[in-house]
């Protein structure tokens, strides 16, 4: 019942899946209508803050800090979240985290879990893993209800079901909650999905969460959402999961003071989230009449799964202080187009086409890098900063070299044109050659238009590429070096 993974290991190339979803008029109306929506309150909320660049530099500093030293603070919320009654796990990669997670459900004595909102948890595929042992997830966020209802996919960090219009919800609410005279107003499926999972919060013992941030200084964790559903989660089960990426840390409790600021007019351009929990530990004291305070076992899973790579990488390390808003998501015209199935990864957009090659082995998600126009759009609203278009062509860079390393490269096309170019562009004599050839060579493909102007319409092999969604235009008559050096020889 859980939505279909996605996996970068096997899903298509970017090319190859944005192709497909162009073709779906319906969700690019969804997704360009969503996108608009969240851009136009996130302009409104940020427009009022007059320091809002001073906040930026601020989030950017406390990320950038806290990556340096990222082994002591995470060391210090380890000890500091111990102390306070919790139990911190260390898991290398996902499968090490999936069975942390899976071992301790079982340990709960409970088949089931409610879960809330968690890239994490997406990101090493956890509801698989818990339904193969025999434990049911129920995702209690209301998108991430739709999408698992749906057997869909997550498309956007932040509004994972941006794809669906109301009247698609009403239908998966309709057919998988048994309610035919289910109403299409958003009162009436936000009142289906509350009684479908108010049981669940009552009767389910066990919870799996994620995490916003992770506070070293306290020991503390905080979750950031709108539904209240999160709260439920947090304080309702006797054992609570935490799954966290090890790059979620914060140096101090006060850092919270910039972070949310920032992250909620990113995300959904409102002042404050509705619910902000932050919890530390366990209330181990429960007083005797029975009545406690949230959960008696606490966990928390920190995972790697590649995150010290990307720390290694001076370059690449940046994609580490993201702080998964999706506000470069919605202002990305790329996403905009294609929607987030595309991606073939739960992070899409911007943020997808870095942190997934990173996350994965590069030859499993080679294409990301490209799925920009590095127009920069990304980098104005990215509330920490992160120079997203220089870790794109850092990334691109790294796909040139391992395509054109060892005995393979020597027969990538690509490749060779690449070496070929680099060689004519190193000598005048051989530029000059190339470009009188160019003119001989593109005679037979130009047209001329009305105006007597010639244009290129199809190229062949490889470079044809080129001229699939556009024409080019035919070479000039005089190149700019025989414009100078005629302008030389006459006068003026
Ligand atoms: S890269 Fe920046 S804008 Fe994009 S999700 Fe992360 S923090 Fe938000």
């Amino acid at each position: 019942m859980s939505g279909v993974g996605l996996d970068p290991k096997t899903a298509p190339t970017f090319p190859m899946a944005a192709k497909a979803m162009l073709g779906d008029t319906q969700l690019r109306k969804n997704v360009r209508h969503a996108t608009d929506v969240i851009q136009e309150k996130r302009a409104r909320v940020v427009g009022e803050m007059p320091d809002w660049q001073e906040l930026r530099e601020a989030g950017r500093q406390i990320r950038r800090h806290t990556m340096e030293y990222l082994d002591f603070y995470l060391e210090e919320f380890e000890a500091n979240c111990t102390r306070a009654g919790g139990v911190v796990h260390w898991a290398r990669d996902a499968e090490e985290a999936r069975g942390i997670v899976v071992g301790l459900v079982k340990a709960s004595g409970s088949d089931q879990v409610i879960k809330i909102k968690s890239m994490t948890t997406e990101e090493i595929q956890l509801n698989s893993a818990l339904e193969a042992a025999g434990i049911h997830p129920y995702e209690t966020d209301l998108a991430e209800l739709i999408i698992q209802l749906g057997e869909d996919r997550p498309s956007h960090i932040v509004v994972p079901a941006l794809h669906k219009n109301r009247q698609q919800i009403r239908e998966i609410f309709q057919r998988e909650m048994k309610l035919p005279e289910l109403g299409e107003r958003p009162q009436d499926l936000a009142d289906a999905a509350r009684m479908f999972l108010r049981e669940k919060f009552l009767r389910v013992k066990t919870a799996v969460s994620g995490a916003n941030f992770l506070i070293a200084e306290t020991g503390g964790v905080c979750v950031v959402e709108s539904e209240g559903n999160g709260r439920m989660c947090l304080t309702l089960p006797e054992t609570l999961i935490t799954i966290a990426g090890i790059d979620k840390v914060l140096p101090r409790f006060q850092d919270l003071e910039v972070m949310l600021q920032l992250l909620p007019r990113s995300a959904t351009g409102e002042r404050m989230n509705p619910y902000n929990s932050i919890w530390t530990g366990v209330d181990a004291a429960s007083s005797g009449d029975g009545l406690r305070d949230g959960p008696r076992v606490f966990h928390v899973v920190l995972t790697d799964n590649a995150r010290t790579e990307i720390l290694a990488d001076e370059e690449g390390r940046q994609t580490l202080n993201c702080i998964r808003c999706g506000a470069c998501q919605n202002a990305c015209p790329v996403y905009r187009q294609t929607g987030g199935h595309a991606y073939g990864s739960v992070y899409a957009g911007p943020i997808g086409a870095i942190l997934t090659p990173q996350l994965q082995e590069m030859h499993h998600a080679q294409s990301l890098p490209y799925a920009s126009s590095l127009c920069g759009a990304c980098y104005e609203v990215c509330p920490v900063k992160i120079n997203i278009p220089e870790v794109l062509i850092h990334l691109r860079n790294k796909v040139v070299k391992q395509n054109t390393a060892g005995v393979a490269g020597l027969f990538d096309v690509e490749a060779g044109a690449m070496k070929a170019m680099a060689m004519i562009f190193r000598s005048e004599r051989r530029f000059r050659a190339a470009q009188r050839l160019g003119r001989v060579a593109e005679r037979p493909l130009v047209r001329r238009d009305g105006q007597g102007e010639g244009w290129i319409g199809w190229l062949p092999g490889l470079l044809g590429g080129w001229t699939q969604a556009r024409d080019l235009e035919e070479m000039p008559k005089e190149t700019f070096r025989d414009w100078w050096e005629r302008r030389g020889r006459d006068g003026n």
